[in-house]
């Protein structure tokens, strides 16, 4: 036993990294080493910061170099999703990569960013989406990442509302034969489509990195809502403060971004690491580097 662990780890690491731009204030190497030493993996993650109009060859490098995985961060999603060879079902219907793999037959690319999120509300906050209402805000790269495991957690009905209406409208009509087929009704717009309480109100926007508010109806947060901010740091975002004003349960995103890692390790390495102990750490951490 001993034997086999000195030779495991004389043995070079399996390289992965995550790459972005900026890539500097990644968790991601942190979490996926928390992942490595649970389950007695031999690895070693880096952050990679790939010029914005350098994206494919610095991927191209790391694999050619030996990498065997990647997550990839803004703004590359697009670009992943287009330089993959094969890519998942999930991955297809998001239109985004946020996992590739090196396989024998080329670049595997999934995307973890919905089960993340679906996971920690249903099994970290233990609220299940079924038959529930979801008011979705925003209609960007996140919004459209998360929007088909939303979708399959089938709830009664998703509300897409975005800043610039004609992108919620768009990206409702994009899901729109998936939705049919779970029987969820969905729909898109400015915040005049949003009517009524939601269950939860997920804030997919990126208004909390610049301190702001997104625009929604505030009659759709009340005390019954799990309020949800993608975003995460030390401090509640004006959005999780203003739900909580009107007495709505809150969350940040640091769940979302140790399950959708979890995933990804997982694709990597066919091991499933436990999320929960990671989470807890995560946020003590942020706290002291606030
Ligand atoms: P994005 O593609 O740039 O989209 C930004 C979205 O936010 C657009 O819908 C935009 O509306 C809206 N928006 C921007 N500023 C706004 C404001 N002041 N008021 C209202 N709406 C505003 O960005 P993204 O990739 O979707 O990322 C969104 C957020 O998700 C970021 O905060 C990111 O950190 C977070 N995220 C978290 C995780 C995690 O693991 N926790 C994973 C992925 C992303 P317009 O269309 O009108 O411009």
């Amino acid at each position: 036993m001993r034997r086999a662990m000195i030779i495991k780890y004389r043995t070079k690491p399996a390289r992965y990294a995550v790459v972005g731009h900026p890539v500097e204030h990644s968790q991601s190497p942190w979490i996926h080493h928390c992942f490595a030493a649970q389950l007695g993996e031999n690895i070693d993650y880096t952050r990679l910061r790939a010029p914005l109009d350098g994206f494919v060859a610095c991927v191209r490098r790391f694999f050619a170099e030996g990498g065997r995985g990647l997550n990839i961060t803004l703004p590359f999603k697009l670009d992943a999703y287009v330089l993959a060879d094969a890519v998942s079902p999930r991955a297809a219907a998001a239109g985004a990569v946020n996992t590739l793999r090196a396989d024998t037959d080329g670049l595997y690319g999934d995307n973890t960013d919905g089960v993340g999120l679906v996971r920690d509300i249903e099994h970290n906050l233990k609220l299940a989406l079924k038959q529930r209402r979801i008011l979705l805000l925003g209609a960007g790269g996140a919004a459209r990442g998360v929007l088909p495991a939303l979708l399959e957690a089938a709830p009664a009905e998703l509300v897409i509302v975005n800043r610039t209406a004609a992108r919620a409208l768009e990206l409702a009509q994009h899901f729109a034969p998936l939705a049919e087929h779970l029987a969820c009704k969905l729909r898109g717009g400015g915040e005049n489509v949003a009517r009524g309480a939601f269950d939860i109100v997920i804030n997919a926007t990126s208004a909390s990195v610049t301190a702001t508010q997104p625009c929604f109806n505030s009659c759709a947060i009340t005390e019954g809502t799990l309020a949800y901010d993608l975003m995460y740091g030390a401090q509640p975002s004006i959005f999780m403060r203003t739900a909580q004003r009107l007495g709505a349960r809150v969350s940040n995103g640091v769940g979302m971004l140790v399950e959708q890692a979890a995933e990804s390790f997982f694709v990597w390495r066919g091991k499933r690491p436990n999320s929960a102990p990671v989470i807890e750490q995560l946020r003590v951490r942020m706290l002291k580097t606030a």
